[in-house]
């Protein structure tokens, strides 16, 4: 064991222990209001940074899935017992109290998920904004009054589901929980949520947190686990009524299928193959750094990277000169370090698909114009999973490297000529989850947002998201949406209620008493 790996152990056993969860072997699931050890095979925590093992914890197995279920029941009657402003109340205070744990949860995130310190910095506030704003929402639910032609009042509610079931990835394990559970619980769901196995932890102490400062036990539950055992056990439990998960397309058939089986609607974030598009009159200062930020953040493990640079042949060259020289500069390094950038690709077999499309998009002519190595300048002790932003030229539409995510830090540019062929381009794969415009003509800007097929569109800007603002994707990117009135849509139910006002009611045998 190396003295990186012996560092990053000491720290993440310091920061479990400062939230009650044991070193070494760690109590890694949330259920009912307690903090319990997993009953199935151990798990290996692997450091993104060395590649050695960190710790090991316990799948959570059914037999927990079944507890967090029947936790999540109860707590779901708890909360849906309190009046809508008081729930309201205690989730913003409960969001409230999550702003004196920002530095130890970033921390934890940082060190298991091998993510830059900095960027965790700022995830964590985006957390606590997710509570804030669905906090608000709680007693903002209003139904609807239908003017229905017959003498009934008829009304309708917006009732929860009761226990959904949440599966969430690895990229951005403590926002993806927020993002999900505030939405949920806002809509006076329980929740039972299943982290990747590789990124454990911060799903259980924000549920943790948020229970400790007024939320009911049993409201949030987190199991920890892998997807064949914990996962399958959480999709085909029969007391679960919606499932919403964040992840790869071939997982997210799964889900679809297992929901299927038994009836229960499903949300599904998935994948993406971004394109961003450089117009020859862009401000191209800003659209390369748009690009730079659009793929090597989160070294590329963003479902909304912008993987796919299409460029108008008159720039082409210079954008790519530009972007290969601001790649070459992006600091790769530790992610405790607050000056990195850029940190490793997040575990190893993330790392091997990565390289090995790199591998193949060169055997097929590709053009490294920079990276596609180990970046320079690490300690000796980093053999993990790091590699340099790269950026390919040379790769035609119909190759693999244009067609499928990578998911890591690897840009591919493609010129284009005009309007036509850069929608063409875009719309070319088989996602649809984002894309973005750069241009200083704002009727193009405007016209290419309508021809493409994707969730979010920007224009001359890149990765701007909110929680306020719907979000979600097309074809293989998923369906269902995901983020502001639209994700709390998707946690409830509409219930119609016929109230007969008449006198003396008529009570027709089939449809004939107006309803029809
Ligand atoms: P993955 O599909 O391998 O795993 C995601 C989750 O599903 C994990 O918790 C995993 O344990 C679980 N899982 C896998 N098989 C399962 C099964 N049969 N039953 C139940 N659970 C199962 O994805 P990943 O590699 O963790 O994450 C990367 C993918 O996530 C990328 O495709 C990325 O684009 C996508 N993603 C999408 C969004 C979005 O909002 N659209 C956000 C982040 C990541």
């Amino acid at each position: 064991m190396n003295r990186l790996t012996m560092e990053a152990i000491e720290r993440l056993n310091s920061l479990l222990k400062a939230f009650d969860m044991q070193a070494d072997t760690p109590l890694s699931n949330w259920v009912g209001g307690e903090l319990v050890a997993g009953q199935g095979e151990a798990i290996e925590l692997i450091d993104p940074v060395t590649g050695q093992a960190l710790l090991s914890y316990r799948d959570a197995g059914s037999e927990l899935v079944s507890q967090a279920v029947t936790a999540a029941a109860r707590g779901q009657q708890q909360w849906m017992s309190l009046s809508a402003s008081e729930r309201g109340r205690r989730m913003t205070e409960a969001a409230w109290a999550l702003r004196g744990y920002d530095e130890t949860l970033a921390q934890l995130e940082s060190v298991v998920a091998g993510k830059p310190i900095r960027d965790c910095r700022g995830e964590v506030v985006k957390v606590r904004e997710m509570f804030e704003y669905y906090a608000g929402w709680c007693d903002k639910q209003h139904g609807e009054v239908i003017p229905v032609p017959t003498s009934h009042l008829n009304y309708v509610r917006h009732v929860p589901y009761g226990v959904v079931g949440q599966i969430t990835p690895w990229n951005a394990p403590m926002f993806t929980c927020a993002w999900q559970v505030a939405p949920a619980i806002a809509a006076g769901n329980g929740v039972v949520l299943k982290p990747s196995e590789m990124t454990p932890f911060t799903s259980v102490v924000i549920a943790k947190l948020l229970e400790s400062s007024g939320l009911p036990k049993g409201l949030i539950n987190i199991v920890n686990g892998i997807g064949p055992t914990t996962g399958a056990a959480l999709t085909g439990h029969r007391g679960i009524s919606k499932l919403v998960f964040v992840g790869s397309p071939d997982s997210g058939r799964r889900i679809a299928q297992a929901g299927a089986e038994r009836l229960v609607p499903s949300v599904l974030e998935l994948g993406g193959k971004s394109a961003n598009i450089v117009f020859a009159d862009a401000r191209l200062d800003d659209a390369v750094a748009g690009a730079q930020a659009a793929i090597f953040a989160a070294a590329g493990q963003s479902c909304v990277a912008g993987s796919r640079l299409l460029v108008q042949r008159e720039v082409f060259d210079a954008v790519c000169t530009r972007l290969a020289r601001a790649a070459a500069q992006i600091t790769v390094g530790l992610p405790v370090e607050p000056s990195t950038q850029m940190g490793p690709v997040q575990n190893a077999r993330q790392y091997r698909h990565v390289t090995s499309m790199i591998d193949d998009a060169c055997r097929q002519g590709a053009r490294v114009l920079c990276g596609g190595t180990r970046p320079a300048g690490l300690p000796e002790e980093a053999q993990g999973y790091f590699l340099a932003p790269t950026v390919l030229a040379d790769v035609s539409d119909d190759m693999t490297i244009a067609q499928e995510e990578v998911f890591g830090p690897v840009v591919v540019v493609m010129p284009f000529d005009d309007e036509e062929q850069a929608v063409r381009l875009a719309n070319a794969t088989r996602f649809g989850l984002a894309g973005a415009v750069w241009t200083q003509d704002p009727a193009r800007a405007h016209r290419m947002a309508g021809r493409l097929r994707a969730g979010t569109v920007w224009i001359n800007s890149y990765k701007a998201i909110n929680v306020m603002s719907p979000f979600g994707g097309f074809d293989d990117s998923g369906f269902g949406r995901s983020s502001g009135v639209e994700g709390l849509k998707e946690y409830t139910v509409a219930q119609s209620v016929w109230v007969e006002t008449a006198d003396a009611a008529s009570v027709a045998m089939g449809y004939g008493n107006g309803v029809g």
